[in-house]
Parts: structure tokens; sequence; C-alpha cells
């Protein structure tokens, strides 16, 4: 049976980075990704702008050509794109990893929907995505729920009630207002997020402020039914005619795969699994983490732009052990 050198977990942008160093470094290797190419791109929403400027996407400096400053959803699927085609990257596509195994001390043995595979190395670039912080409030399962935003036009005309105030919470709701559709947003804290892109501040403020999108700051939601909504605000509890609930609350890797694999975590609540910074390996041998899940519950921490460099980092420290 074939040994692989490498099994890379993920096919995102710094799953594509790894599987470009593991070429370079000539290891025999694999991606392997549940969804599409760079899946969680792909369900971004549609009209969604990069907080990063192009050259700060850009993986092994293959320049990413971009008539923005900021570049848009469709320009970074096509860069990711272009990139794993060119390159003839092997990736195998739609294939879920289940659990990651020890075999012995060389080998470990990576379980998918589809079969088994064996190899020395593995790489976890799973991202955080997949898993939607959940309220755990009554109603959160109705059909008329979203942890997922994609496009405003869906909104359109329709009572939509917008929880969160981060960056994707913001572009939801500006996005739906101007699209014709009536907004609430339901905000925990006092303000707005502090780490919303600079130039969508004053377009927040100034729309809550002249009251074109409501808001409601230290609120919560605590329940959804299907044609009203409960809140629960400074000044007591209010019942809110509605119909769509966009819960932007943001998502958190999958830590219970990590704990699967053997990955300790930190118990001061941020749960950031235990790796070593100078080699990205984890505490089970041979396993290594790359991109945006080394952060944790912290899921801002890590970006493309400083996590990119985990490839070269993880595919050096390979290629010394044997
Ligand atoms: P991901 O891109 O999340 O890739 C992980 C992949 O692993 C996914 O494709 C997933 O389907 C796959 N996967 C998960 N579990 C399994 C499994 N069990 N088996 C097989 N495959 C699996 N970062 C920036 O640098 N600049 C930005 O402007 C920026 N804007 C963002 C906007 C939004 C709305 C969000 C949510 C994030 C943004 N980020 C941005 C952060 C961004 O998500 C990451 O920087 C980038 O996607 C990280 O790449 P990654 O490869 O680590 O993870």
């Amino acid at each position: 049976e074939k040994i692989y050198d490498l099994i890379i977990i993920g096919g995102g942008p710094i799953g594509i980075a790894c599987g470009l160093e593991a070429e370079k470094k000539q290891l025999n290797y694999l991606i392997i990704e549940k969804g599409c190419l760079v899946n969680s791109l792909y369900n971004y929403p549609t009209n969604m702008t990069f907080f990063s400027t192009s050259e700060k996407l850009e993986l092994d400096n293959i320049p990413f050509i971009s008539n923005n400053p900021k570049p848009k959803k469709a320009e970074a699927l096509e860069y990711y794109r272009r990139i794993t085609t060119s390159n003839r990257l092997n990736m195998n596509l739609f294939e879920k990893v289940d659990f990651v195994e020890k075999k012995d001390d060389n080998l470990l043995e990576i379980t998918t929907e589809k079969t088994i595979y064996q190899s020395r190395n593995v790489v976890i670039a799973t991202g955080f995505y997949d898993i939607p912080n959940y309220l755990n409030i009554p109603g959160e399962d109705l059909p008329k729920v979203y942890h997922y935003y994609g496009d405003p036009h869906f909104y359109a005309t329709r009572k939509t009630v917008v929880v969160g105030a981060s960056n994707s919470a913001v572009d939801a709701a500006l996005e739906i207002y101007r699209k014709g559709g009536d907004v609430t947003m339901i905000v925990r804290k006092p303000e707005i997020g502090r780490r919303v892109k600079y130039w969508v501040r004053p377009d927040i403020d100034n729309r809550i402020n002249e009251g074109s999108i409501k808001a409601h700051f230290n609120a919560k939601l605590s329940e959804i039914r299907e044609n009203e909504v409960i809140i629960e605000t400074p000044q007591g509890r209010q019942s809110m005619e509605n119909d769509f609930v966009l819960l932007m609350t943001g998502y958190r890797p999958n830590f219970n795969f990590l704990e699967k694999t053997g990955i300790r975590l930190s118990d001061d609540g941020r749960e950031i699994p235990h790796y070593d910074p100078q080699t990205m390996e984890t505490n089970v041998p041979n396993v290594y983490l790359a991109g945006v899940i080394c952060g944790g519950v912290e899921t801002h921490k890590w970006f493309i732009e400083n996590s990119r460099i985990h490839a070269k980092i993880i595919m050096d420290n390979i290629v010394t052990k044997s």
C-alpha cells in the first residue's frame, strides 16, 4: 500500500500553500478537501471584499492581480484556483477526513469517508468556518434562521434581524438595507465591534444614527418564533415582528477533530491547540497545524498574511527530519 510523505487536510489558501511548498521539496503529498476547492472562501458572502490587499493574499510570491486595492471574493476564487490548476497540485475534493490515528512511531493513518490513507506526516489546515457559534436559544433551528449570509437580494422587503456587531454582521446589515430590507441589529455590547473595517465604520455608524438601520445595543436575542423574535434590552423584554434571522456570531475550529487526533487544547477558555511555533508540530509527533486553525477560539488572530509562512516552516521541518 502507498505511503505518503505528507497528507494535508483542508484545501483552503493555507492547504494550497502547503501543497506548493511540498511540490518544491519533492515530497509525495496529497491534499484532501471535504468540499469544493477553497471551500470556505466559496461559502463567503457573494459580494464580500477582503480586508487584506491583494499582495497580502499571495502565496509563494505568485502575483495576485486585482484592479481593486482590496480584492473581491470572485477574484480570490480565481486566484487560488489558477494556482492549484497551473501547478497541478495533487488534491482530492469532496472527501471529508473523519479522523487521524497513529499507527506506529513513523506512520499515521488517515480515515476519510471514502478510504484509508497512510502517511508519515499530516498537516491539519482545516480553518474555522465549518462550525458556527450557536446561541442555543429556542427557535434557533427554525428554517428562517441562518448562520451563513450569502446574497442580500434574498432579504429584500423582509424584516431581518442581524445578531452581532463584527465585520460579517455589519456587512450583511448594510447590504440588506441597500437592497430594501428592513434591518434590525441586535448587539450584545454597547457599540459596534472595534475590529470592523475602518472604511466601513462611518457607514454603519451613520446608518444607525439616522435610523435607516435600527440597532439595539446591550441587547440579546432570547427566542425566535415563526413570525416574531423576543429580545432582552436595557428597557426590558420586547417582541418584534420578524421574517428572517441572521446569526453573525462567529465560527469556531473543529475542536473535536483536534482532540480525537490527540492534540491538547489550552484550558484557559481559548482552546488554543498545542504546537511548537518553531516547527508547527503539535504534541502528536508528525502531526502539524497550519493556517487560521492555530488560534483556537481567537479566530481573528491568524489570517492569510501571517499564516501563509506556516507552509515553509512545516516543509523545512519535514525535510530536515528525513
Ligand atoms: P480555510 O480557508 O477555512 O480552509 C480550510 C479548509 O479545510 C476548508 O476548505 C474546509 O472545507 C476544509 N476542511 C475542514 N474540515 C475538513 C475535513 N475534516 N476534511 C477535509 N477538509 C476539511 N483572511 C485574510 O487574510 N484576509 C481577509 O480579508 C479575510 N477576510 C475574511 C472574511 C470572512 C467573511 C471570513 C470568515 C474570513 C476571512 N479571513 C480573511 C480569514 C480567512 O478565513 C482565512 O485567512 C483563510 O480562509 C484561512 O485559510 P485556511 O486555509 O487556514 O482555512
